[in-house]
């Protein structure tokens, strides 16, 4: 059925904004990375960087104003949970039902960190979960630290919407909000820019700019590609996995609950990331006081026993922690198409896996 939908979809990637092309991997389609592409991509992930610099070199001379602070620090939740809550937990694992506005709204955040469109977005992740540092992970940090931080996106990584995300190019509000992802992206910038000017006329705006917009984007980048790059190589792991993922306490701060990264790979589709009390997880705080109040519902949560099944078991830690390297081919060809479709198969798959291979 699944194959199906794919080959219905074949060849109809949605049409973005030329300038979308050339923003690597925030890519739609197939066609070789330009020359202009290359320039774009190098300047997304660079100049943020600049800018960042050049904001605390500012502060010998001026301390960050309250507007500046509030715009920064406003933005980057903002942004963080678009990412987290948006892009990750509610699109690409489905691991919550929202009406259109507040999947439009968190989908918009998502776009305003400047990470790609969703589509995009959640076609590597799932590409991710499903080849976790093995070959075809689009950024394991096994091949290298810096690979898996951010030089798979400098090596234009380009996602493969179809095969990883086909059956979300039917969804007309995520199709529509990735189309017009250049729009958010930019209005991100716009923004403190216009609130900066507001306050403190040309100077203030370009200051809003800076630390609303570009210091922004630069700790929004760099928090989430951690997750990707520190967290499969730094931290614990409490549950059987067949990859290197990890928990790491300070990304699981920075990134809203994301750091806790091997309870992630262990139960993709847990809305939850954070399974201790002590394991602090704001993304999940908010979906859970959205479902109080009865704006979402379908809340995806692991049950005790399900937690106790997966967790790796002290005396055989060290065996079943031979990470990375479990690869798991035969399961893994078997799948190949289910795997693709949705993250919640990819769930399926790895449980079934690891039921098949108790040595995991
Ligand atoms: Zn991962
Ligand atoms: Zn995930």
């Amino acid at each position: 059925m699944r194959r199906m939908v794919y080959q219905e979809s074949g060849g109809c990637n949605p049409c973005l904004h030329p300038l979308v092309h050339g923003l690597g991997f925030l890519l739609m389609s197939n066609k070789p990375v330009s020359i202009t592409s290359k320039v774009v991509l190098q300047l997304v992930v660079w100049i943020p960087l600049l800018g960042t610099a050049y904001a605390i070199f500012s502060l010998w001379g001026r301390f960050i104003t309250p507007v500046d602070l509030t715009l920064l620090v406003v933005g980057y939740i903002l942004c963080a949970l678009g990412i987290t809550i948006g892009y990750h937990r509610m699109l690409t694992h489905k691991g919550f039902e929202a009406p259109g506005w507040i999947r439009g709204f968190f989908l918009i955040c998502g776009s305003m960190a400047f990470q790609g469109p969703a589509l995009n977005w959640a076609a590597t992740h799932i590409q991710h979960h499903a080849n976790s540092d093995d070959d075809m992970d689009p950024h394991s940090p096994v091949k290298s630290f810096f690979h898996g931080h951010v030089g798979w996106i400098l090596d234009d990584f380009r996602p493969d919407v179809e095969r990883y995300a086909g059956p979300l190019l039917k969804d007309k509000l995520v199709v529509f909000i990735s189309k017009t992802f250049l729009f958010w992206a930019l209005l991100s910038l716009a923004i403190p820019f216009a609130v900066g000017y507001a306050f403190g006329g040309l100077k203030g705006g370009l200051y809003g700019f800076l630390w609303g917009g570009l210091v922004r984007m630069f700790l929004n980048h760099h928090v989430t590609w951690a997750v990707n790059s520190v967290c499969h190589t730094y931290g614990g792991r409490e549950f059987v996995t067949t990859d290197a993922s990890r928990n790491n306490f300070v990304i699981g701060l920075l990134a809203m609950g994301e750091g806790w990264h091997n309870n992630h790979h262990a139960f993709p589709r847990s809305a939850n990331h954070g399974m201790h009390w002590w394991q602090i997880d704001p993304s999940a705080y908010v979906i859970g006081g959205l479902e109080k109040v009865g704006l979402i519902k379908k809340v995806v949560r692991i049950a005790p026993e399900r937690l106790a099944i997966r967790r790796i078991q002290a005396d055989v830690v060290e065996e079943r922690d031979v990470l990375p390297g479990v690869v798991l081919p035969s399961v893994i060809m078997e799948h190949g198409t289910a795997m693709a479709a949705a993250a919640t198969t990819v769930a399926e798959v790895v449980s079934h896996a690891a039921a098949q291979q108790p040595t995991l």
